[in-house]
């Protein structure tokens, strides 16, 4: 999370019924921390029939859940340090991801070059290609050796010298960007009946009584709230210890940290494939392509907390590395910078340790820590490939705990069923809505409201149906259209501008501060998200509240 959010204001229907729901009798759990951990939480609980409520102190997925490379991977690289187990549940992981969610996790070649005197010959890494793929159960598009001719040919970006070829092999990338997902997950849980609300933070938990009781405060209103449970889940990431600390929670485990950044500049190739780089210091390095524009890196360096920002040294060495690697018209300057990623992995360790000899052993694990007398659950680490398993692992502890859940069997993730798919579709190509698609747009209309809004899409379809104008794209260097922003408005939580911008979608992500700014039709976005308040939202966003 940045040091500075923007002060929320805004108070949509939605979470306004919420908050007042969070203080209606006793929740089965509580979870605190609305990243991916909390997320699959709340929807692995509340699908299976748990009352569950879920608080963040700021937008869901604010902090590491939307700084990430917006991979979903296995982890090659832990191969090089024997973790064979890992990998595999990883690549499963992944492997479940793309097939539960076709439309937003999807296959993506990785094209490794590989440079003359690399500590691994190229065969060699190529071979373990080979064992990744079969690891990864042969889900994915085979391994192939690349010559520097395939290279010159395929991907005339990537400079020749010193390389003696490369490889290639597969991953899986999140089409949109990692706060959407989170999203699909906190939207979910409410549709399960979980009562969610961003901007609460949890100021302190204690027991009470044989149940937690928790103390939380609205963030926008700065009222307080009593909230009680009788299990308590902290999934606040890189936060976890203190709050453990502040609500006398003991574990057994802690994190460390590595921070990691990212910067997005205009697409540098048209292929849809992620470019792998060894940096100079040894260290894997990715080109990655996002909607119309490319994020390149990134950095992991070891930090004492949780709160960082991109330093000039940061974007040196990305961009240096970058144009060191790639021949590109002229080299990549900070001004071509159209947008930055910056935050931190939260490594989990033993607690009793120095947290040094742990750091690649234990490094992108999770941990899931429960104080059985205590009745309190810790998400500790993880990636966002792994979050089915947590969600799955999470119910597992609440039933230890005692919580019955009504539909044990439940599965709680996944696209609607492909019969949904199939009408949604038919009634796009009868109502013609591709030919609706904006010209500046990367893919079909169709396929982009149904990626973003699953079944929900329908509704989209009726509402341009009755009124064609709800398909006009309306902030001018987007592809957002009138619908979706109403969407946003009714069922997304959107309390600041920057939830919407950054978050529900990922137009900060691709378009410069100063074009959205001057964008026709930002005024009437912001009148759709926030009706009297548009204009306080939009001056706050621009820093321009007096
Ligand atoms: C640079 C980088 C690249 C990465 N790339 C990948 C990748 O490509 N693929 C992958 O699988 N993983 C990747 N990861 C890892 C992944 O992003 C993280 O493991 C994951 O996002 C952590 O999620 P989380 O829910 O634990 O934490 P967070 O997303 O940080 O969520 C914790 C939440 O708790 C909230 N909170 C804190 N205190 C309180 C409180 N008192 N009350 C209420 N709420 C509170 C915070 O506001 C926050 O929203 C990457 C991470 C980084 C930093």
């Amino acid at each position: 999370m940045k040091p500075e959010q923007p002060r929320p204001h805004g108070s949509p229907a939605l979470r306004t019924t919420n908050l007042e729901k969070l203080g209606d009798g006793t929740f089965d759990v509580l979870v605190v921390g609305g990243g991916i951990n909390g997320a699959v939480s709340a929807a692995a609980l509340a699908a299976r029939g748990a009352r569950v409520a879920l608080v963040d102190r700021a937008d869901f997925a604010s902090a590491t859940s939307q700084e990430s490379s917006n991979l979903a991977w296995g982890g090659i690289k832990y191969l090089e340090s024997y973790e064979f187990g890992l990998v595999r549940k990883l690549c499963r992981a992944r492997n479940e991801l793309i097939r539960s969610y076709p439309s937003t996790v999807q296959e993506i070649r990785f094209y490794t070059s590989h440079a003359r005197g690399f500590r691994h010959g190229r065969l060699e890494l190529l071979l373990g290609a080979w064992l990744y793929w079969a690891i990864g159960g042969f889900f994915t598009r085979r391994p192939r050796l690349l010559s520097p001719d395939d290279i010159a040919r395929e991907e005339p970006i990537v400079a020749l010298d010193g390389l003696d070829g490369g490889f290639e092999y597969s991953d899986a990338f999140l089409h949109d960007n990692d706060a959407r997902f989170v999203w699909l997950f906190v939207r979910s849980a409410l549709d399960r009946g979980c009562i969610a609300a961003n901007y609460v933070e949890s100021i302190g938990s204690a027991r009470e009584g044989g149940q937690w009781v928790t103390r939380a405060r609205d963030v926008v209103a700065g009222r307080e709230l009593r909230i009680t449970s009788r299990l308590l889940v902290n999934a606040c990431g890189p936060w976890a210890d203190p709050v453990n600390a502040r609500d006398g929670v003991k574990t057994s485990h802690r994190h460390v940290f590595s921070k990691g950044i990212h910067l997005l500049v205009d697409r540098l190739t048209p292929n849809r494939r992620v470019l792998t780089f060894f940096a100079d210091d040894g260290r894997l390095f990715f080109v990655i392509p996002m909607g119309p524009k490319t994020c390149i890196g990134t950095t992991d360096t070891p930090v004492d907390r949780p709160e960082v920002g991109v330093t000039p040294e940061d974007r040196r060495f990305v961009l240096d590395n970058i144009n060191k690697r790639l021949r590109l018209p002229r080299p990549l300057e900070e001004r071509d910078v159209v947008a930055e990623r910056c935050g931190v992995r939260p490594l989990v360790v033993d607690a009793a340790g120095d947290g040094a000899g742990d750091w690649m052993r234990l490094s992108r694990k999770h941990a899931i820590e429960t104080d059985a007398a205590g009745r309190h659950v810790t998400i500790f680490g993880g990636k966002l490939t792994d979050c089915l398993n947590v969600g799955e692992e999470i119910c597992v502890e609440a039933r230890r705990l005692g919580l019955e859940l009504p539909f044990p069997d439940r599965v709680w993730y996944g696209e609607p069923h492909p019969a949904v798919r199939e009408e949604y579709f038919h009634q796009a190509r009868l109502m013609g809505l591709d030919a609706m698609t904006s010209p500046q747009s990367s893919e079909r209309l169709s396929t982009r409201l149904w990626r973003r809004y699953g079944s929900e899409a329908l509704g989209m379809l009726e509402a341009i149906r009755r009124d064609p104008r709800m398909a006009e794209v309306i902030v001018e260097t987007s592809e957002y259209l009138r619908c979706e922003l109403d969407e946003a408005a009714r069922r997304e939580m959107v309390v600041t501008l920057e939830d919407f911008l950054r978050r529900r979608s990922k137009i900060a992500e691709v378009v410069r501060r100063e074009d959205i700014r001057r964008a026709a039709g930002l005024q009437v976005a912001c009148a759709i998200l926030f009706g009297d308040e548009a204009e306080a939202r939009r001056a706050e966003y621009f820093d321009e509240v007096r």
